[in-house]
């Protein structure tokens, strides 16, 4: 038997009751959140042309370089599965022209990067991201960074950290890079064999390296912005001071870079102690992204919404049980009369809010009691012919066993009263 046929690819899952209802409460906060910063949905296609993502973040980044799911239509183009966000929604907002002037925009969806599946780290994920069009501005950068505590917050984390940093202006970058080479060379020798390649393509991309050598040589390097201008330097300053004025609990990262060529001034991750080895929570800053003759600014971020999960049901142990729908009740048939009749009544009850399961064969009474139960169901209403001929059903209440006979207008109402619509737990905090 080919066991491939059951299981996803390694690196994607399945999602599925009960930890899919905590993915639809984080979700749920965001789109109660994003609004009351100015945020609309988008979704943008999964695929576009490759491109479309290679020019925006960069020809030497690793997801370029090594990440991405690449495939070729039939007309021979290339195209990629996004490995982000935010390339896309660059790519549509060109396409709007002036309509796209300071758009504010979020998304929720699955993204693809060929990565070694480990823990944390999946091939298929899910970000939850935003985008804030719009030219350099310290407190726009700082607007986005508080959003992103809220919404946070509303899914109930604790313990997160939030490290800052700024990557420059463009016209920086060639000062930062020399003055890092210069401190960098004499020790080239004790870095990784990627730290060396990186070396020579893309030599911020070594700060973010893992490997303990390296680490020892990165801690000892001057802070890229001392390699900076004094506008950049400045702009920095400005975040600090506006974080600060905001009570967000930031700290300066000198070390932080991020991992994409388009980011310019700030960049931040957020980091939660519980994710083990790939504890980034989410990751923003700000950009610059050339789509034909035209750069486009703006800041943003994304959420890992599986890591997110995992940090949820380290910091809210109790959160899902709490967010189980409320316990059906179920109906119960003797005979097809009943049977039906229940179909009739289970439509009258879901249509009014009442959650309600049925034995849709033609199982016997203790069987199907055995299911309720099963069920959690707290009420079972029984029916037979006696009870169809009387316009009545006995009302179980299942928790204490107690048993009424009563007028089927009044089973209903007292079950839309007792259950109403399908209730969840509210958010801590
Ligand atoms: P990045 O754009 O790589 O900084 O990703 C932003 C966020 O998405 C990270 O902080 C993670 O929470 C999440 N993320 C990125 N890559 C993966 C992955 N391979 N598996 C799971 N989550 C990921």
């Amino acid at each position: 038997m080919d066991t491939t046929l059951f299981q996803p690819i390694p690196g994607m899952a399945d999602l599925a009751a009960p930890e899919v209802l905590l993915w639809q409460r984080l979700e749920e906060q965001a789109r109660r959140i994003m609004p009351l910063y100015g945020f609309t949905e988008i979704r943008t296609p999964a695929l576009e042309y490759t491109p479309v993502f290679t020019r925006a973040l960069g020809e030497t980044t690793d997801v370029v370089q090594k990440e991405m799911y690449t495939l070729a239509d039939r007309g021979g183009r290339s195209l990629t599965l996004r490995p982000e966000g935010t390339a896309g929604v660059i790519r549509y907002a060109a396409g709007q022209g002036a309509a796209a002037d300071g758009a504010r925009l979020y998304y929720v969806g699955p993204m693809f990067r060929c990565e070694r599946p480990q823990a944390g780290r999946k091939r298929q994920f899910h970000q939850l991201g935003v985008e804030a069009l719009g030219e350099p501005n310290p407190a726009a950068d700082v607007e986005v960074i508080a959003l992103q505590q809220h919404l946070f917050q509303s899914w109930g984390l604790r313990d997160f950290t939030i490290d800052v940093n700024t990557r420059g202006l463009p016209d920086d970058r060639p000062a930062v890079a020399q003055g890092l080479a210069a401190a960098v060379r004499p020790q080239l020798d004790a870095l990784c064999a990627d730290c060396r390649r990186r070396f020579d393509t893309n030599i911020l991309r070594l700060l973010d390296c893992k490997q303990e050598s390296c680490r020892q040589v990165i801690a000892a390097l001057p802070d890229m912005a001392t390699f900076m201008s004094a506008p950049a330097r400045a702009y920095l300053d400005e975040v600090v001071r506006l974080l600060a004025q905001l009570h967000l609990p930031a700290r300066v990262n000198p070390r932080l870079v991020r991992g994409l060529d388009y980011y310019i001034h700030t960049v931040w991750e957020i980091r939660h102690p519980a994710l083990g080895a790939q504890d980034a929570l989410s990751g923003g800053g700000r950009y610059r992204i050339t789509q034909g003759e035209k750069n486009f600014d703006g800041v943003g971020f994304a959420a890992g919404l599986e890591r997110a999960v995992m940090a949820v049901q380290h910091d809210q142990p109790g959160w899902l049980a709490a967010i189980q729908p409320d316990a059906p009740v179920s109906l119960v048939a003797l005979g097809a009369a009943a049977r039906d009749a229940n179909l009739q009544l289970a439509q009258e009850l879901r249509q009014r809010g009442c959650a309600c399961g049925l034995d849709l064969g033609d199982r016997s009474l203790k069987a199907q009691m055995r299911a309720a139960n099963r069920a959690g169901s707290a009420w079972a209403v029984i029916r037979g012919e006696r009870e169809l001929a009387a316009g009545a059903a006995a009302l179980k209440d299942l928790r204490d066993g107690q048993q009424t006979e009563l007028k089927l207008e009044d089973v209903v109402a007292k079950l839309i009263a007792a259950t109403g619509p399908t209730r969840v737990a509210p958010a801590p905090g």
